[in-house]
């Protein structure tokens, strides 16, 4: 500070920002000042300084949050993605969705089809991750484990409420949307939650079967169609038909270790998803 600024009582400015919720001009300001008196700053630049590293921090600790909360699978990510392996989707395309601008406002869904091993669950949680960055909410969950909160719910007589509930994210992420169980009251609660976000709010659906075989996710025909009409009326659907990555990793690992390939050839879903529970890694 030069010497001849007036003294500040620098205790009761660190308890009004407190009171203002500044902490970040709170922690900088004594570097910031000095700095600003050393190379002759006009009082608006270093206003603005304190005031743009604020907001600058504020982003940052909002962004933290609804990371902490999305409950991504930690690690999948777009740098991570070898766009590559899935031939059909374009990495442009991707980044574009990733901006959230155009669908997440009007609640567009997006829809991964494909075998096990595919990259969808990858995808999903790159993409969710990259919306956060964003300024997005997001939220990321294994299809049945939110069914099941979800039927707790409704025993409680509460299943508005947690519907509700998640509304605040701008893209739910439903993980495995075929493994949950084909019992009737288990399927309608997902079939009130898609109708409940239907046009409002955005939902990411990755599923190992085709629509043709959603009736086995949804046991009442007319609640299948009804479910896929809504998801499908705004939607994007990747179709990620392609081998495991794990299995198509462990080949290429094998054959640069000298050994021939010895399974490189096309197997069936089946034969994919049994040796998809392997782990190759
Ligand atoms: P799915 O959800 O389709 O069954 P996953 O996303 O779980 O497949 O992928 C299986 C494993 O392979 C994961 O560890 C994932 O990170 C990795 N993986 C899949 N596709 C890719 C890809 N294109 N680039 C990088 N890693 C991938
Ligand atoms: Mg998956």
């Amino acid at each position: 500070m030069s010497r001849n600024a007036p003294a500040i009582d620098a205790q009761r400015l660190s308890l009004i920002l407190n009171d203002l919720r500044l902490p970040a001009i709170k922690l900088i300001w004594p570097d910031f000042t000095t700095r600003a008196d050393k190379e002759g700053w006009p009082g608006a630049r270093l206003l603005a300084a304190l005031a743009e590293h604020e907001i600058a921090e504020r982003d940052r600790r909002r962004i933290e949050r609804h990371l902490g909360e999305a409950r991504l699978p930690p690690g999948k990510t777009l740098d991570s993605f070898a766009f590559d392996a899935v031939p059909m989707i374009s990495r442009a395309r991707v980044t574009a969705l990733c901006s959230g601008d155009g669908w997440l406002e009007k609640g567009a869904n997006l829809i991964f089809f494909g075998p096990p091993g595919g990259g969808k669950t990858h995808l999903a949680a790159a993409i969710g991750l990259a919306l956060i960055e964003n300024g997005w909410r997001v939220l990321f969950t294994r299809t049945s484990d939110l069914v099941q909160k979800l039927q707790v719910a409704r025993r409680e007589l509460a299943l508005e409420a947690a519907i509700a509930k998640l509304d605040k994210y701008h893209l739910l992420i439903l993980d495995d949307l075929a493994y949950v169980t084909k019992d009737q009251a288990e399927t309608s609660v997902l079939f009130e939650l898609i109708s409940a976000r239907y046009e409002r709010r955005s939902t990411l659906i990755t599923a190992n079967q085709p629509f043709g075989e959603w009736n086995r996710v949804f046991p009442d025909p007319a609640m299948t169609l009804a479910a896929v009409d809504r998801l499908v009326h705004h939607a994007t659907i990747f179709e990620m038909n392609v081998e495991s990555y794990r299995r198509r990793s462990a080949i290429q690992r094998q054959s640069r270790a000298g050994r021939p390939p010895t399974f490189a050839t096309t197997k069936s879903n089946e034969e994919m998803s049994r040796s998809d529970n392997q782990t190759c890694e």
